[in-house]
């Protein structure tokens, strides 16, 4: 049985990307932040994927600190045998102008959504060099193509993540790893739940389908990327915004 390990999974798109690729058959392993609530999320959401007949195990990890990437990626070889994909989704915002974006709130977004896939892709590559196989999905944004008032740390964070992702293609090509990205737009979840109605709105003006995304629909071109169909596939970045930027 293939393993896929899913960074930031007790909710929205990683929960979903979790069940999706526990549909699919892989057995998935569910990394959570170490606190109480997103462990109780965490556990459910493991719940569900074993409904589908797979293994499903939560591990807790800071993903934007390297000692604990190392520890959780050195146990799940030790549990699950192979890890044969990894899906990069832990990610957060802190969004103000620049004017008001502290060093704090500048370093905190890079350090979670950028400095977590160097940590993670470090150490799982490792096992999949060994291995002679591997699939890595970095989930971007359309924020890291094309900028977004508000959003220097989080723009910066996910430009450098596509730019990783391409580097990774190059580096890894010849072990049969590949390593692909997602760049979604406005997706319905409770990061997008904070956003005021009236933003919201203005934003979805510009979707050429006019509504927002849905986690399994960025779940399933991640479904896509790591299976033997996208074999012929790296490098890539995948834009699943509903048309935004046409
Ligand atoms: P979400 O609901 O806030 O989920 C993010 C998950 O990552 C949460 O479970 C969060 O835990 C976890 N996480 C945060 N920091 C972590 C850390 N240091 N270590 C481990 N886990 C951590 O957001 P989402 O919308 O599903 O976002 C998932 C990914 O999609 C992110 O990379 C995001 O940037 C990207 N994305 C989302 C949208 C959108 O419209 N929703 C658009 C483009 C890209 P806590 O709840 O404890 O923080």
């Amino acid at each position: 049985m293939a393993t896929a390990i899913i960074t930031g999974a007790s909710q929205g798109i990683g929960a979903c990307i979790a069940k999706r690729l526990a549909q699919d058959g892989f057995d998935v392993v569910i990394n959570h932040y170490p606190s109480d609530s997103d462990k109780e999320k965490a556990l459910a959401v493991a719940e569900e994927c074993r409904a589908f007949g797979v293994k499903a195990e939560c591990y807790a990890a800071d993903v934007s600190k390297f000692e604990q990437c190392e520890a959780m990626v050195k146990q799940v070889k030790a549990d699950f045998g192979t890890i044969d994909a990894l899906v990069n989704n832990a990610g957060i915002t802190k969004d103000k102008l620049l004017a008001r974006m502290s060093e704090d709130e500048y370093d905190a977004v890079i350090a979670v959504n950028q400095k977590s896939v160097y940590n993670m892709t470090k150490h799982v590559t490792a096992v999949m060099m060994k291995q002679r196989y591997g699939r890595i999905v970095n989930v971007a944004s359309v924020a890291g193509l094309y900028g977004n008032p508000g959003q220097m740390n989080y723009s910066a964070s996910k430009a450098a993540v596509i730019g990783m992702t391409k580097t990774v293609a190059k580096e890894f090509g010849s072990r049969n790893i590949t390593c692909n990205a997602v760049a979604p737009g406005l997706i319905r979840t409770p990061m997008t739940d904070v956003l005021s109605d009236e933003l919201k709105a203005k934003m979805i003006e510009a979707v050429a389908l006019r509504r927002y995304g849905e986690p399994e629909e960025i779940a399933s071109v991640v479904s896509f990327l790591v299976s033997d169909n996208a074999s012929y596939v790296t490098g890539q970045v995948i834009e699943i915004s509903g048309g935004l930027s046409m």
